[in-house]
């Protein structure tokens, strides 16, 4: 329930979370309402934030035009992660967190959106909002409970890489964390590396984790009271059995889908992930190969590595090929169920290796974008970048760059 005022808004807990890792000072701050008011949550009063911060800066003194100025690997650059007055609610999709940031990697404004539990444990500590400010000295990691904000040490996630970091929180603590977490590619302030959520999911856009990994920030963890209620304006609206709710017609209208219809003839999200968008921009032949200088493809080649591919691997894949076995997964409250989770085998059905994905991205830029049309390869590709946590979208542009600009220098001598 939202504790701090009365004028908010239902949804919103009222309190923000400001956390300023260079003096490792914790302040509870009361969410502005007329902010709160004007935007729905996530990334616009993230940005409403953003601006106060850049603002603030310049009224201090120390900048005439803050955002322009600052060093995005800076203590003065800020982390902003927001949640929704529909987060953690019964309202489909509602799992959905948003991080704003100058971006290290366009000096422009930063933002990344990820799905997965993250944001709902989040909100149900008792927050709207995590402002991350400052740099610590060495590297650290956050623990978040109704009670309790810790900046902890993060010796013990020194030989974790991102995933790891994930399941030392998640999987090994009895209390079954979520967190967020960064890898190498963050720690070694990589422009484009990511911040990992729910193993798979990820802030992946703009250079998220290049600013964790600036601030020394390794991990955030949270161990919420999941029995924390967020405050409504229609609990009937909002309950699933009510069948003139809300709530109720959104998911029988997905049912009705997925029930009456075959699996290849309904929303490609939930048939066969996001890849079930590969068939269809190539048909408009929109899909990116060679750092976009053409978008031709062989349609056996795009075949593949497509959405049909993905879900049929196990059957279409050749003898001796590697296989992929995909389970269908999804974020919280999430009908769409557009998670794949995928575990690569070879001939003899030895497990090679496992995560989740590929996306569509992903096989778009570090995969066709390549010329690379073997869907156990990129899948492998994926696992691996989101272990040290880098964009996969920025990995595949920036080797399609390397490729072409060494193909110009080796035919110009
Ligand atoms: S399952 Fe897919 S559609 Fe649903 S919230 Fe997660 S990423 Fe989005």
């Amino acid at each position: 329930m939202n504790t701090f005022s009365k004028n908010l808004p239902p949804g919103y807990m009222g309190k923000i979370l400001i956390i300023d890792l260079g003096s490792k000072k914790i302040k509870k701050e009361k969410l502005d309402p007329e902010i709160a008011r004007l935007f729905h949550g996530n990334r616009g009063l993230g940005v409403a934030y953003l601006y106060r911060h850049f603002k603030r800066l310049e009224e201090s003194g120390k900048y005439k035009n803050a955002f322009k100025e600052v060093d995005p690997l800076s203590g003065d650059n800020v982390a902003i992660i927001s949640t929704a007055p529909s987060t953690a609610t019964k309202m489909p999709t509602s799992g959905r967190v948003h991080m704003n940031f100058k971006s290290p990697l366009t000096s422009g404004y930063g933002s990344a959106n990820s799905g997965g539990y993250w944001g709902v444990d989040f909100k149900k500590t008792g927050y709207d909002m995590l402002i991350l400010e400052g740099k610590s000295e060495k590297p650290v990691y956050l623990l978040i409970t109704n009670n309790s904000v810790e900046i902890k040490d993060a010796d013990v996630l020194d030989s974790m890489n991102s995933e790891e970091i994930q399941k030392h929180f998640k999987e090994d603590s009895p209390k079954k964390m979520q967190v967020l977490s960064i890898g190498e590619a963050g720690r070694k302030l990589s422009l484009y590396a990511n911040v990992m959520s729910d193993k798979g999911r990820t802030f992946g856009r703009g250079g998220a984790g290049a600013v964790f990994g600036s601030k020394n920030l390794i991990a955030v963890a949270v161990s919420p009271d999941r029995s924390t209620k967020i405050s409504v304006s229609n609990e009937d609206e909002m309950d699933i059995k009510n069948k003139g709710g809300s709530v109720y017609k959104a998911k029988v209208k997905l049912d009705v889908g997925k029930f009456t219809r075959k699996e290849q003839h309904y929303g490609s999200l939930a048939s066969m992930g996001s890849l079930g968008l590969a068939g269809m921009v190539n048909n408009f032949d929109q899909l990116i190969h060679n750092n976009m200088i053409d978008t031709n493809h062989e349609l056996s080649d795009i075949q593949k590595v497509d959405g049909e591919a993905l879900r049929n691997h196990s059957k279409i894949a050749g003898a001796g090929e590697d296989v992929i076995e995909v389970k269908k997964d999804t974020c919280y409250n999430c009908s769409i169920t557009c998670k794949r989770k995928t575990t690569v085998k070879n001939s003899k059905g030895d497990v090679i290796d496992s995560g989740e994905g590929p996306e569509f991205e992903t096989v778009a830029l570090l995969g066709v974008n390549l010329s690379i049309y073997d869907l156990p390869l990129i899948a492998r590709a994926n696992y691996q970048a989101n272990r040290y946590g880098m964009d996969t979208i920025t990995l595949g542009s920036t080797i399609a760059a390397f490729v072409e600009l060494y193909t110009l220098i080796k035919d110009s001598n």
